[in-house]
């Protein structure tokens, strides 16, 4: 039984593959095709043992996409650049590619960067200006570091919490493995991003491991931003202050501070800012989207498709890429060719 699904798997995915391979090839109509990736890690890399696997993406495959949209037409462009060009009612090319990266990880730099420069491809990265050239580390990386490399003992007070968001059979005396405490990501969701990291400073062993106290460093420094920002091939779009999921944040404030104060903070990098927001997590409520729309020119969301000339510029579409649905050209196809579905 579980030979024929694998098998049908395999032709499910390879129908999607050739769909993907020659809607890209014989593409008619002017399209964008927007491809985002979070985290850009070499395979030996020890950051992958700590993170949700679908956030991360291999160098060479990042590489791989980029030489490969190319190589079947597809013209590497900006995403506001695109925009304004539809707007103007600017002759479109037919097929387009525009990267976005989203989180502003430090990785993009040290990895993503340099194949940017050497393919001489732009992208968009959306920033969370409110963590930026710190050590902050987001909730669910702590919460990863924590439970792949701790025990649980839930009868200690600050694990009480999380007691209900654990595997049911977990031992208070091994760690979880990486797709248990993915599954506890997942499940945690269901509480506000400011609850989970009240409850994650009160832990000891996530300060004695250095996650909060800054010996290690995620997120995009300065000089960084900078050096990005004067190659021209990179843009800054807004991703909010603090990654707050948009739909459980229940002052007005707040939710103003996080979507228009972040636009404000963007001011910094000039024309290199982009006013196109990025939702974290996919989430927004009317109110939200009302601001949105009222201070910037687009959005992202986390819906999956390719976008034709006439797609809402508040919705656009995009392909969340990663090792697990891009490591190869047919897996890279096979995605793309699920845009349809
Ligand atoms: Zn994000």
């Amino acid at each position: 039984m579980a030979h024929l699904r694998s098998v049908l798997k395999y032709c499910a995915l390879t129908a999607l593959a050739v769909y993907g391979w020659l809607r890209i090839k014989f593409t008619s109509t002017p399209t964008l095709i927007i491809l985002t990736y979070h985290r850009i890690l070499p395979a030996q890399h020890s950051g992958r043992q700590c993170e949700q696997p679908g956030m991360i993406t291999s160098p060479e495959a990042l590489r791989r996409h980029i030489r490969l949209m190319k190589s079947l037409g597809a013209v590497p462009m900006h995403l506001d650049d695109w925009l304004a060009k539809r707007s103007s009612h600017d002759k479109l090319p037919k097929l387009v590619v525009a990267l976005t990266f989203d989180d502003g990880w430090q990785d993009n730099y040290e990895y993503g960067f340099p194949i940017l420069r050497s393919e001489s491809v732009p992208a968009t990265v959306f920033l969370v200006t409110g963590l930026l050239d710190t050590h902050q580390v987001f909730w669910p990386e702590q919460v990863l570091k924590l439970l792949t490399n701790t025990p649980i003992d839930t009868s200690r007070p600050e694990f009480h919490w999380l007691k209900p968001y654990l595997p049911p059979k977990s031992s208070p005396n091994s760690p979880l493995t990486l797709t248990e405490a993915d599954s506890v990501i997942d499940r945690l969701k269901e509480l506000d991003d400011k609850t989970i990291l009240a409850h994650l400073s009160g832990i000891p062993e996530l300060v004695a491991a250095g996650i909060s106290s800054g010996q290690s460093r995620y997120i995009l420094s300065n000089a960084e931003l900078e050096e990005m920002a004067h190659s021209e091939l990179v843009r800054f779009g807004a991703h909010t202050q603090h990654h707050f999921r948009l739909n459980r944040i229940e002052l007005g404030s707040t939710l103003r501070d996080e979507i228009v104060g972040c636009l404000q903070d963007l001011r910094k990098f000039g024309g290199t800012a982009v006013p196109i927001f990025c939702y974290p997590n996919g989430d927004i409520t009317p109110e939200g989207q009302h601001l949105v729309k009222s201070h910037y020119q687009a959005a992202c969301t986390t819906k999956t498709g390719w976008n034709p000339s006439d797609r809402d510029a508040f919705d656009l579409h995009r392909f969340n890429l990663h090792d697990g649905n891009s490591n190869s050209a047919w897996r890279l196809f096979a995605t793309l060719g699920r845009g349809i579905l």
